[in-house]
């Protein structure tokens, strides 16, 4: 697979090598940015719609215009994901997605003052199921750090903006105690939140909880499997759920558009549940979540530990 990736760069759609930014772009600058990021199964792409809803709702919390109707982000995403799946081996799939920055800085302006035309891209990239298949098999160590989630009240974590300093620094933070953990951070009330990239699940007496929706990304991997646990009539609630839930729980799983649903094997050191992986919750939600993409997610991954 030697041909290179294009990316769709204000207008154009390029070879990967020529997609620049302006060192005045005021993602680059200042974070001043929005993304989302969906993927495909068996190099369909999955949720498009539900994923530009999405994109187009942090742009609205951001005050971003970016100057093109949703149907021409659709078709655009889709024209890229075209090209690139040559490049794409047919057992693997690609991450898609798009960025709007509000655009450059102006010269004479302000800090908040910007040039009237937004920076939109779209691109893949390749998801590191080789790197991330070990998860699978031995499960995800999970840790808490010292960082907390930022809170509704300084900058929504509803809206996917270029901002994730808070959730690398709770990474690199779990990372400096075990190089394989994910960080789960919790929210200022100690709850559980969300990590870089995930969120979170915890499964008690066959039931399955998830942190409410005010205080984390509306993960569309997290929809999903609200709603598998719907059709399977596995009990679903979003609401509080603290550390001491997690200690207990029989089964804890994370969900995100690359990992789907990956089962958690320690919590802060502590084995979850019984310390088989994945339980037989996750087993069922992971089975239901390979039948409505097409393909079984699990294999995807495991496939590179033959
Ligand atoms: N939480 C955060 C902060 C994220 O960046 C992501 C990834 O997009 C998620 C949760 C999971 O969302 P999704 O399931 O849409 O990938």
């Amino acid at each position: 697979m030697t041909q290179e990736r294009v990316a769709y760069v204000n207008g154009e759609i390029v070879p990967e090598s020529q997609a620049t930014v302006s060192i005045s772009d005021r993602g680059f600058i200042l974070g001043d940015a929005v993304f989302d990021t969906t993927r495909t199964f068996g190099h369909e792409i999955f949720r498009l719609e539900e994923h530009i809803d999405r994109l187009y709702e942090s742009l609205r919390w951001m005050r971003i215009d970016p100057q093109m109707s949703k149907e021409t982000m659709s078709d655009l995403t889709m024209e890229v994901l075209e090209r690139n799946l040559p490049t794409v081996d047919e057992h693997d799939d690609t991450w898609v997605t798009q960025r709007v920055t509000r655009g450059l800085r102006v010269a004479g302006g302000d800090i908040q003052s910007s040039a009237d035309r937004p920076t939109v891209i779209i691109e893949c990239f390749p998801i590191p199921f080789k790197e991330r298949a070990h998860y699978y098999r031995d499960g995800m160590p999970v840790i808490t750090p010292s960082v907390r989630r930022t809170p509704p009240d300084a900058a929504s974590p509803r809206a996917k903006t270029h901002n994730y300093i808070n959730l690398i620094q709770a990474d690199m933070e779990a990372r400096s105690q075990d190089p394989n953990a994910y960080a789960i951070l919790l929210d200022m009330n100690g709850n559980l939140c969300e990590g870089n990239g995930s969120n979170i699940f915890v499964v008690k007496d066959g039931a399955i909880r998830t942190p409410k929706s005010q205080f984390v990304l509306g993960g569309i991997s997290r929809l999903t499997t609200l709603d598998l646990a719907h059709e399977l009539g596995i009990e679903a609630t979003e609401e509080d759920i603290d550390v001491f839930d997690a200690y207990t729980a029989d089964e804890i799983f994370v969900t995100s558009t690359s990992l789907c649903i990956c089962p958690v094997s320690t919590f802060n050191g502590a084995s979850v549940g019984d310390g088989g992986m994945p339980g037989p919750v996750t087993d069922r939600l992971q089975k239901a979540y390979s039948g409505l993409v097409g393909i079984d997610t699990v294999a995807q991954y495991t496939r590179w530990l033959e």
